[in-house]
């Protein structure tokens, strides 16, 4: 099973004077400058349903990009039909074949496509072009490039024969369809979550969010130059409930691949439950779903090396990572250290639109989530138990900008310190010095999620307690860094509890999930 070594793609600079930063920035004003409209993708089909949204940039709100078309029933029945048919023949091609359509996925992606789908994310997502080239980019070849080797890691496992009895075990691809629903916040998980599941050989209904949907036009052309069959992945916007209660009625629903919140997430799981008797397999459900991601430091840690966790960790990305720090527990010791740092880092950020390429945070992504970041903010402006000492402020006239803000609360258990609200905002809780380990079992205990976490500790027996009482508290646990940036290949990617099934994005154990394996057994 020899396949090109996947290696994570170099991430290019982006500085002055580079011509990566004058292509991009010259895609950008072509792309805001050029209206477009988004067909649904059936069959290898265009269909336009004429009935549209429109889709604009968050940091730009009355600037129109184009319009999408929604889809209405009969047209998730035919993308339905259209992968059951694609299946037949997709599901018996060679793994080298399936292989080889998303290697060149990969190529288009390093090579013609980089300024197109990275402009893309910066429009549709509002991403600045550092962030835009680590996730559209660099992370979504790597999931492509590494998925082949991860595909063929499984397709070694193979069962021990004797000279009578050679035993095999197949990978087929699951028997029915499977149902990618993808979140706005990342590109690369966009693409990824059919591209997955279709390599394994299965075919794809695909439902990008209503936010993405610009960048994700992008993948459905790379897919379709790439060498794509027809029907194996079939795109669908529109109503999410409409088109999933359609899709879980089917008797061929085989298998969700979800990255979204917690609660559509357990939503869905109850619909599967309930369709279960007229399912003709028990579907796998794959999902990535929100986090309450934390940042300890012991009285031992770099108080520097906490806050740059504390400013990166929170607010690159906005905020809007699963992953992203939101909240952190400090001792009394660091504290004046910290606040000092985080305050400085907070000055440094330039806040506005990413064609601007100093500015650093830009908005967050649509109306509803500002207004909920902003409700927040507002409470914790009145409220005794909480007080903001750095950012607070927002303004959406022209796009939906939030400052980076950060909480302290006085109260451990203070809202802030338990929901989650996906922007740039963290509330940061400081303990007394002697208090460490009943602040790890409070850590442990104060949310329902267990995405990512990090301590910082120069103390080994301290980040060895740690690494202990929170080993069910995150799926992705750092020790002296800030808890996002998992890179495919290096860090597989996925929490427990209220943040997902755990199966680990990123590596073989995902891939796992797409297949039903048939044990041969033949004698001679
Ligand atoms: N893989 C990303 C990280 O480690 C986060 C993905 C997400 O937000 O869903 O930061």
């Amino acid at each position: 099973f020899q396949v090109p070594t996947a290696i994570n793609e170099p991430v290019k600079s982006y500085a002055p004077g580079t011509p990566e930063r004058e292509e991009v920035l010259a895609t950008y004003r072509k792309m805001y400058n050029t209206k477009v409209d988004v067909p649904l993708y059936i069959n290898g089909q265009e269909i336009r349903t004429g009935d549209t949204d429109t889709m604009s940039p968050p940091h730009d709100h009355k600037h129109v990009l184009g319009t999408y078309h929604k889809a209405e029933k009969k047209h998730v029945q035919k993308a339905i039909d259209t992968a059951l048919e694609a299946r037949k023949k997709w599901a018996d091609l060679a793994w080298e074949q399936r292989a080889a359509v998303f290697l060149r996925a990969a190529e288009l992606i390093a090579g013609p496509y980089r300024a197109k789908i990275n402009a893309a994310t910066m429009l549709a997502q509002s991403k600045n072009i550092f962030q835009a080239e680590i996730d559209a980019a660099c992370e979504f070849i790597d999931f492509l490039r590494f998925n082949v080797e991860f595909m063929t890691q499984i397709y070694e496992d193979q069962p021990d024969s004797t000279s009578d009895a050679w035993n095999r075990l197949e990978y087929r691809p699951l028997e029915g369809f499977v149902y990618a629903i993808t979140p706005f916040n990342f590109t690369a998980i966009s693409g990824n979550l059919p591209a997955s599941a279709a390599l394994m050989g299965n075919t794809v209904v695909w439902k990008p969010s209503d936010s993405q949907i610009y960048s994700a036009k992008v993948i459905v052309d790379i897919f379709k130059e790439a060498g794509v069959p027809d029907g194996v992945i079939n795109v669908v916007y529109g109503d999410p409930v409409m088109i999933t209660d359609t899709i879980l009625a089917s008797p061929d629903f085989a298998g969700i691949h979800f990255t979204g919140s917690t609660h559509v997430f357990k939503d869905i799981w109850a619909k599967i439950g309930t369709n279960i008797h007229h399912y003709k397999t028990y579907p796998r459900i794959v999902g990535e779903t929100g986090g309450k991601d934390f940042i300890v430091a012991h009285p031992s840690a770099n108080a520097k090396q906490v806050a740059t966790g504390i400013s990166r960790g929170a607010f690159e990305f906005q905020g809007q990572k699963c992953s992203a720090a939101s909240r952190a527990y400090i001792p009394k010791s660091l504290w004046a250290d910290v606040e000092k740092y985080v305050k400085e880092d907070i000055k440094s950020f330039k806040m506005g639109s990413p064609e601007d390429m100093s500015n650093f945070i830009t908005a967050v992504i649509h109306e509803g989530s500002f207004d909920k970041l902003a409700k927040y903010i507002d409470q914790a402006k009145t409220d005794k138990d909480a007080e903001i000492i750095a950012g607070g402020n927002y303004d959406k006239s022209k796009g939906y900008f939030i400052e980076p803000t950060v909480i302290v609360a006085k109260d451990p258990k203070y809202t802030t310190m338990c929901t989650e609200l996906f922007g740039p905002v963290i509330t940061i809780f400081v303990y007394e010095d002697n208090k460490w380990s009943e602040t790890l079992e409070l850590v442990d205990q104060t949310s329902e999620y267990a995405l990512t976490g990090a301590i910082f500790s120069t103390d080994r027996y301290a980040a060895a307690e740690a690494t202990k009482a929170l080993q069910n508290s995150a799926g992705n646990f750092y020790i002296n860094d800030k808890p996002t940036g998992a890179v495919v290949g290096q860090q597989p990617f996925g929490g427990a509890r209220a943040s997902g099934t755990n199966d680990k994005a990123g590596s073989y154990l995902n891939l796992l999930r797409w297949v039903s394996p048939r044990t041969i057994k033949e004698t001679f």
